[in-house]
C-alpha cells in the first residue's frame, strides 16, 4: 500500500540514530558546561519571547535547525537549576539516569495506567514506592503515588482526608496549617474543595514553626462555632527559612483530636535519610499522610512529586473508579495499580526514573549525598554568620539557613533593602545564585544547599561573593 509521505511519521533506524546522537551529544556538552555557565543565567528576555510567538509551520523542518536556537539562545535564557551554583529556592540539579528511564520511557511507550497493561512495569513503580515508603518508616500496607510534584501529593493527600473525614460535609471541614506554609497547601485545598476561609494559618514562633498551643486553641474554637476540624498539613522544612514544625506534638494533637495529620515533606522529607537529623524530624512516621519531592531531595529532574499515605485504603478509596471497557478489574489484590490509587489514567511512567535512579546509585548514594548537603550547610551557616553585620534569623535546621545584614543606627526598611542588595549582588558575580523571602515582617537572605553538583568549591564562593558584596553595602 502506498504511503502518502505527509502521512507518514515515522522515522528510519538509521534517521532516529543520528537525531537521537546530536540530542545527546547537545545534552551531555551543556551538562560538561555547567559549572561555566553563569549561576542565574539571562532571564531579562520579554522582548526575546514577544519575538518567538508564531503559528503552527505547515512544513516541518530539520532537527539540527531547532537544537541550534534551543540550545544556544532559550536554554540560557532561565536560572541555571541544574548548575553547581544554583543555591536558590529550592535547588535539586537533575540527576542524569532519570533523564535516560525518561527516554525508555517515551520511546517504548506502555501503558502504565493500568497493572494489566504492563504489569512488570508497574512493578518497578510499585517499587520505586515502597523504598520510599521503607526510607520514611511508613507502614507496610502504607500506599503511594508519584505525582508532577509536591503540590499535587499534597492536594491528593487533602481529598483522601476530606474523604475520610467529611464525607459530603466539605464546607463544615476546616484544615490547619503554619503562617509559614508553602502557598500551594492554600491552592491544594481549594483545589480539593475546601475554600480559604476554612484554612486557618497557626502563628509561627520566633524559629518559624507552627505553634500547638495556637493550633489547639484554634480546632476548639471552630468545635465551638459547630464547624470540623478534619486536617492539619505540617511542614518538615519551610521554603522560607527550613522550619521544621514540631511534627510529633501534633501528630499527639492529631491523634487525640481525631483529625488527619498531612506533612509537607517537599523540601524536607528526604534528610529522614541522615541520622544525625532524625531527631528534628521525629514524629514525621506517625503522620496520616506525607508528600515528598524526589525532584528537590532525590535530585531528580523536575517533574516527580510522591505521596505516601499510611492507610493504604484510604488512597485507594478515595481514587478507586473503573469503566467497562478496561481490562476486566479484579486481578491479585496484592499488586499495585496506579489508576486505582490517583486521578490520572493515562499518563506517563514516572516511576521508571525513580527506580532507575535508585538502582543505579544505590540507597547509600543518596544517603552520602544527602548528607554532605548537610555538612556542606553547617559549614556555610558557620562561615556567613562571621560576615560583618550578618544577624542569623534562622539556623540550618536542614540544609536552609536564613539571615539579614545590620549595621549601627540601620533602621527596619535599611536592613531589609541591604539584605535584598546583598542577595542580588552576589548572584550578579556569577558563582552562585540566592534568593530571599519576607517573613515575620522583615526581608531574609536565604542559603538552600540541595543540588547533588553543589561541592565546597561553591561554598567557598558563596562566602567569599557575600564578603565583597558586603564591603560594598554596608555605611
Ligand atoms: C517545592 C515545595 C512545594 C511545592 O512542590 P512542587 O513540587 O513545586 O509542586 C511545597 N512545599 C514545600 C515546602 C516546597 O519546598
Amino acid at each position: 500500500m502506498r504511503r502518502y509521505m505527509s502521512a507518514d511519521l515515522e522515522f528510519s533506524p538509521d534517521q532516529m540514530r543520528l537525531m537521537a546522537d546530536a540530542v545527546v551529544s547537545r545534552c551531555i556538552d551543556h551538562i560538561a558546561s555547567l559549572d561555566r555557565q553563569p549561576s542565574c543565567g539571562d532571564v531579562d528576555a520579554a522582548a526575546l519571547c514577544r519575538s518567538m510567538r508564531e503559528a503552527a509551520p505547515e512544513r516541518g523542518v530539520a532537527l539540527e535547525s531547532l537544537l541550534e536556537p534551543l540550545f544556544r539562545d532559550w536554554i540560557p535564557r532561565s536560572f541555571t537549576a541544574p548548575g553547581p551554583g544554583y543555591l536558590a529556592f529550592i535547588p535539586g540539579g537533575g540527576v542524569f539516569p532519570a533523564a535516560l528511564a525518561d527516554f525508555i520511557a517515551n520511546t517504548t511507550n506502555r501503558y502504565t495506567g493500568v497493572w494489566q497493561a504492563a504489569p512488570a512495569l508497574v512493578q518497578l513503580e510499585a517499587n520505586a514506592l515502597d523504598w520510599l515508603r521503607e526510607w520514611m518508616d511508613f507502614p507496610q500496607d502504607a500506599r503511594g503515588l508519584f505525582t508532577a510534584g509536591g503540590s499535587m501529593a499534597t492536594f491528593n493527600a487533602i481529598v483522601c482526608a476530606r474523604e475520610r473525614h467529611l464525607g459530603a460535609e466539605i464546607r463544615r471541614g476546616v484544615l490547619y496549617t503554619s503562617d509559614q506554609a508553602h502557598h500551594s497547601i492554600l491552592k491544594s485545598a481549594k483545589l480539593a474543595g475546601v475554600m480559604p476561609d476554612r484554612v486557618r494559618p497557626i502563628e509561627s514562633d520566633d524559629r518559624f514553626r507552627m505553634r500547638v498551643d495556637r493550633l489547639t486553641d484554634a480546632i476548639a474554637a471552630d468545635r465551638k462555632a459547630g464547624l470540623t476540624p478534619f486536617a492539619v498539613v505540617s511542614s518538615a522544612g519551610t521554603t522560607n527559612t527550613g522550619a521544621v514544625d514540631p511534627l510529633d506534638a501534633i501528630a499527639d494533637v492529631c491523634a487525640r483530636e481525631r483529625i488527619w495529620h498531612h506533612i509537607d515533606g517537599a523540601y524536607g522529607a528526604f534528610f529522614y535519610l541522615c541520622d544525625e537529623l532524625r531527631p528534628a524530624l521525629r514524629g514525621l512516621p506517625r503522620a496520616d499522610s506525607l508528600t515528598l519531592d524526589p525532584h528537590k531531595g532525590m535530585f531528580l529532574p523536575y517533574g516527580t512529586g510522591a505521596l505516601i499515605v499510611r492507610d493504604g485504603a484510604a488512597l485507594r478509596a478515595a481514587h478507586e473508579a473503573t469503566a467497562a471497557y478496561l481490562p476486566a478489574m479484579p486481578h491479585p489484590s496484592d499488586f499495585y495499580d496506579p489508576s486505582q490509587h490517583g486521578p490520572e489514567l493515562s499518563r506517563g511512567f514516572p516511576g521508571l526514573r525513580v527506580w532507575l535512579s535508585i538502582k543505579m546509585y544505590g540507597a547509600a548514594a543518596f544517603r552520602a549525598a544527602i548528607n554532605e548537603k548537610r555538612a556542606l550547610t553547617i559549614d556555610a551557616a558557620r562561615r556567613v554568620a562571621a560576615l560583618p553585620g550578618i544577624v542569623m534569623d534562622a539556623e540550618p535546621e536542614l540544609s536552609l539557613f536564613a539571615f539579614h545584614l545590620t549595621w549601627p543606627g540601620a533602621t527596619l526598611a535599611d536592613e531589609d533593602a541591604a539584605t535584598k542588595a546583598l542577595m542580588d549582588q552576589t548572584t550578579k558575580r556569577g558563582r552562585v545564585m540566592v534568593t530571599g523571602c519576607t517573613a515575620h515582617g522583615r526581608y531574609l537572605g536565604r542559603v538552600c544547599v540541595l543540588s547533588f553538583r553543589t561541592h565546597q568549591e561553591e561554598i567557598d564562593a558563596l562566602v567569599e561573593d557575600m564578603a565583597a558584596v558586603i564591603r560594598g553595602i554596608r555605611p
